[in-house]
């Protein structure tokens, strides 16, 4: 994959989430609750290096700006509506920090998130261990493996399920990548207690 690329998924992240935020904003009624999160007082990042945490607000004091940071790898395990509801919890979040110079999981955070269809408790995932990637360069098929399966340890014997070429294995945790049995094997080498 090259940074070119990247970009571009962080720049669809940023765009859906933007765009998501305005239109939950707009579409619910939120007077109720005063749910009024100041877009202009927020700002958006992507995170490439979050493992386990899908989203996460963070607050700063001295220029009143909350920032949310959303997982690449959770917008690429996720459908949209798993990946949206990530979106809602975090402008709960912002919110909180907006007014309250605070922001937690208790009572006034649950029934705001209740109002948004956005889960309490902040999303965790669990990345898939192994991903493959097709190298042909006008395929985009990926695929994830959480076990060693034959796919994973001899990408030689098998194709792209899209377009029928060849494929590369990543093990997720190190960046470390393959496409054949002995690349396996090396790889699982070259990492001994890390694997
Ligand atoms: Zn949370
Ligand atoms: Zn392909």
């Amino acid at each position: 994959m090259t940074d070119g690329k990247r970009l571009t998924v962080d720049d669809e992240i940023l765009a859906r989430a933007r765009i998501h935020a305005r239109e939950v904003l707009d579409e619910y009624d939120l007077d109720e609750y005063d749910l009024d999160v100041d877009l202009d007082a927020l700002e958006w990042e992507t995170s490439a290096r979050a493992k386990r945490r899908a989203g996460a607000c963070r607050w700063n004091s001295r220029r009143e700006i909350a920032t949310i940071v959303l997982t690449r790898r959770a917008y690429e395990c996720y459908d949209w509506e798993e990946f949206s509801a990530v979106v809602r919890h975090e402008l709960v979040h912002a919110w909180e920090f907006q007014q309250f110079g605070e922001s937690g999981h208790g009572p006034r955070f649950h029934e705001r998130a209740a109002a948004l269809d956005a889960p309490r408790h902040c999303r965790s995932f669990t990345e898939p261990r192994y991903r493959l990637r097709c190298l042909e360069a006008d395929c985009e098929w990926t695929a994830t493996r959480h076990r060693a399966s034959k796919p994973v340890t001899s990408p030689g014997r098998y194709r792209c399920g899209s377009c029928g070429g060849s494929y590369e294995v990543e093990h997720t945790e190190s960046g470390r990548s393959w496409t054949s049995g002995s690349g396996y094997g090396g790889a699982k080498s070259a990492l001994g207690e890390e694997w």
